[in-house]
């Protein structure tokens, strides 16, 4: 028989076998170490052996769900537990029990090493493809995060999704509910945007907006030159660019609600960038 040209998403009844309950935690590098002190973390007990756990599930699932094109232990300390914390600078001041998303986080990255140091902070993890998905509900499960939901779906799609209205007003929903949005390698800033803020908090009386703190390459700062037209369309501003480590981190805020145009239906926010195409050169990266 002939295989179809698209494959299909995996059968959600069949249970992929990622080889979790055998894969090995990798111990931390002092390289890695020497850079998280020099962050300015400090780790819980058991915060370190999670990481690495971690680290080992991601690795040994590789070869199933293709989840990181980086094999090598010590430099996945650093690529993604390392990249991953230099967001705490960010989300440090939140309050406990405070909602934060991971848009488009594959494997986890950056929002599962964050979930492990950060236990009083609730995690949404946004992905569209189901083995992703798969890896991530079992890996959380299995390192008992508590405070991680795994979400299949499109940001297009969450970003628009008001919850239903009940007695206190809406109710549950995704549009303008977090207090924190964090990405990294989703694509450029002119589509990030218009994936990212519209599920940010606008700005209140009692309460400032919602933060969206995207991890970014050496670029960061032609990305924001480039998408200025973007981010006044969806209602943000750029308030910070961040050198870290092991990159930038640019920050951006709301001044107020986005309008309900954004972000736009499916593939659109990328096919067709607020503000015209990213010159080349860009950032971009892959995209489901
Ligand atoms: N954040 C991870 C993965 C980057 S690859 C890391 O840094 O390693 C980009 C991921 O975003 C892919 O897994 C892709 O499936 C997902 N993705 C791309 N566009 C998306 C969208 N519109 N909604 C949800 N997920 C998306």
């Amino acid at each position: 028989m002939k295989k179809p040209a698209v494959q299909p998403n995996h059968d959600p009844r069949e249970v992929l076998d990622f080889g979790l309950g055998t894969a090995r935690a990798l111990e931390p590098s002092p390289d890695f170490l020497a850079a998280a002190a020099a962050l300015g973390v400090e780790f819980e007990p058991g915060d370190v052996d999670r990481l690495g756990r971690y680290l080992g599930m991601l690795l040994a699932a590789n070869e199933k769900a293709n989840l990181t094109s980086i094999t090598d232990a010590g430099e996945a300390w650093t690529k993604h537990i390392l990249d991953s914390l230099t967001l705490l600078a960010v989300l440090a001041e939140l309050p406990a029990g405070a909602r934060v998303i991971d848009v488009g986080t594959g494997g986890g990255v950056p929002g599962v090493p964050l979930a492990i140091v950060m236990p009083h902070l609730s995690f949404t993890l946004l992905e569209a493809t189901g083995k992703k998905v798969e890896f991530l509900r079992q890996a959380a499960a299995m390192l008992g995060l508590g405070n991680v939901e795994v979400v299949q779906g499109r940001a297009e799609r969450l970003g628009q999704d008001r919850g239903e209205r009940g007695g206190q007003g809406r109710e549950g929903g995704h549009r303008e509910r977090y207090d924190a949005v964090i990405a990294r390698a989703v694509g450029p800033l002119n589509v990030l945007a218009e994936l990212t803020v519209p599920l940010a908090k606008a700005p209140a009386a009692d309460r400032p907006s919602g933060v969206i703190a995207l991890i970014k390459g050496q670029k960061a700062a032609d990305e924001v030159v480039s998408a200025a037209e973007a981010l006044r369309q969806v209602r943000a501003r750029h308030e910070a660019t961040l050198d870290t480590p092991t990159g930038r981190i640019v920050v951006l805020t709301k001044d107020a609600p986005t309008p309900r145009t954004y972000p736009r239906a499916d593939g659109e926010p990328k096919r067709s960038p607020l503000g015209g195409a990213l010159r080349r050169g860009g950032d971009a990266e892959p995209e489901a």
